[in-house]
């Protein structure tokens, strides 16, 4: 893969890299558009299909999350990718191997340190070290112009924008909205965990959302007591358990004590053992 992003750098071709960790749906395929859009007919889409062990907890979903190769690879070609890289785990972490002694194993990171506490990071500690060391050596091995992200991972998409701001990566990081179903279920891979009653409880993370919306059009809330109707009302199903629900600035990451018109809300929750989460822009 990186033999084949030196060549093509070198005869001046645009890459545009779309990481994902497969069980493709269509919240991916419009990322692959995009990433088509950025670098045109001319350049080379290239998406990256990896479950990366090192951004799942011992306790999380590493192991059951789906893995659909083929049905992938299908969707890539269909939608106009040109490569899919899809390494194994002895190809991207070659000295992780308890064989090897501690001295030869992989003991580098990328850490980023301030947006990543917050949400996500409070109850995933060392998962956004995970994705930013794992984007990292993807952009190291495909050399992108470009990489997409997903709105759907608001906070993820807002760390890799610091990372690259701080480390002079030389891409342009592209965020793409949210996909949604019909009925406003955000697109996820993890939505094939759901019973079909708890995918009828999963509409409570877009229906909060919509609740919060309408709160914020009537007049500036209380961002504490907004949170507390949107639990209340969320925990009203119940095999549904809300882990947060924050009300921040888009840009800094920073919690708001006022939710008002362009404030960022997200929230995660736990619909039976299945953690979805979902954001908007109110
Ligand atoms: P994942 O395979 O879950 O790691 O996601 C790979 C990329 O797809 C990330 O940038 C996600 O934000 C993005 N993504 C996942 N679901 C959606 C969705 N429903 N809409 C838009 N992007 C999504």
């Amino acid at each position: 893969m990186q033999e084949l992003a030196k060549e093509w750098k070198r005869s001046g071709i645009r890459v545009a890299l779309v990481p994902t960790m497969g069980a493709l749906h269509a919240g991916h395929l419009s990322l692959i558009k995009h990433a088509r859009q950025a670098v045109s007919s001319s350049g080379k889409v290239v998406v990256s299909v990896y479950v990366n062990p090192i951004q799942f907890a011992p306790n999380e979903d590493f192991s059951k999350y789906p893995r659909d190769l083929q049905n992938d690879l299908r969707l890539c070609e269909e939608t106009g990718a040109d490569v899919v890289f899809s390494p194994s785990d002895q190809v991207m972490y070659p000295y992780k191997s308890e064989e090897n002694a501690p001295a030869l194993r992989e003991s580098t990171y990328v850490c980023e340190g301030f947006l990543s506490q917050s949400m996500e990071g409070v109850t995933r500690p060392t998962h956004f070290r995970g994705v930013t060391t794992v984007v990292n050596k993807l952009f190291n091995i495909t050399l992108p112009d470009y990489a997409v992200f997903g709105a759907k991972d608001f906070q993820q998409a807002a760390i890799i924008k610091r990372m690259v701001r701080d480390l002079n990566i030389p891409v342009e990081i592209i965020t793409a909205p949210i996909v949604r179903e019909a009925d406003g279920l955000a697109l996820s891979s993890r939505n094939r965990y759901l019973s079909p009653d708890e995918r009828t409880q999963a509409l409570c993370l877009s229906q909060a959302i919509a609740l919060a919306r309408q709160n914020v059009s009537q007049a500036s809330q209380d961002a504490q007591s907004l949170k507390a109707d949107l639990k209340a009302f969320i925990e009203k199903n119940p095999s549904a358990q809300v882990d947060y629900i924050e009300f921040f600035d888009p840009e800094t990451l920073a919690p708001v004590a006022k939710v008002q018109h362009g404030v960022q809300i997200a929230l995660a929750v736990f619909v039976g053992k299945t953690r979805l989460i979902d954001n908007a822009t109110l």
